[in-house]
């Protein structure tokens, strides 16, 4: 009988903070709330059938507009694993899919960078970013009406055009983004 209330009560506090980010909590019980959750999330995100469509991370971009840089030639003997976009500085960064934040952060070759992952478990980069949407945070649900940063030329990117870098991983590597890539509404 213990057990069992036990069981019960762990349901209900999973359930409980499931819903958290929903209620009219303080912030940081919100925050705190998603991060407890989001690996839960992640796990359900796994056995869903992978986006077919990818809607066009950049403002005001066409898929036509978008000249195909999958696999060029980069430093290093590198081959480029992603599609760039490119836009004027500032142009708002949506999410190409519906997701979770798992990573906000810097890295030498991407500048400011966001990760979300997707159903089938797939993780979506979007590099050289600008800067951040305010207050976006790791465990934050995502939807292709999400704005995630602005396009910038941050990383090694300096120097060059404004773009984003968009890439996409699955568990066997990078995919070439741009088949799937759709316009945006
Ligand atoms: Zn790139």
């Amino acid at each position: 009988m213990r057990k069992l209330s036990f069981c019960l009560s762990t349901i209900l506090l999973l359930t409980g903070l499931a819903y958290a980010d929903q209620l009219p909590l303080p912030a940081q019980v919100r925050a705190s709330a998603r991060l407890l959750t989001l690996p839960v999330k992640l796990a359900l995100l796994y056995p869903r059938q992978p986006d077919e469509k990818l809607i066009v991370p950049v403002a005001g971009v066409r898929v036509r507009e978008i000249g195909n840089s999958w696999h060029a030639p980069r430093a290093g003997g590198r081959l480029h694993e992603g599609q760039d976009i490119f836009a004027k500085r500032g142009t708002a960064v949506y999410s190409a899919t519906d997701g979770y934040v798992v990573r906000v952060g810097e890295n030498t070759l991407g500048g400011h960078t966001v990760w979300v992952m997707g159903a089938g478990g797939r993780s979506y980069y979007y590099a050289h970013l600008d800067a951040y949407a305010p207050n976006l945070a790791v465990g934050d649900h995502v939807t292709p009406q999400t704005v995630l940063g602005y396009v910038g030329t941050t990383g090694n990117a300096i120097g060059t055009p404004p773009h984003l870098h968009f890439g996409v991983y699955t568990s066997a590597g990078a995919v070439d983004p741009r088949p799937l890539l759709t316009d945006r509404p």
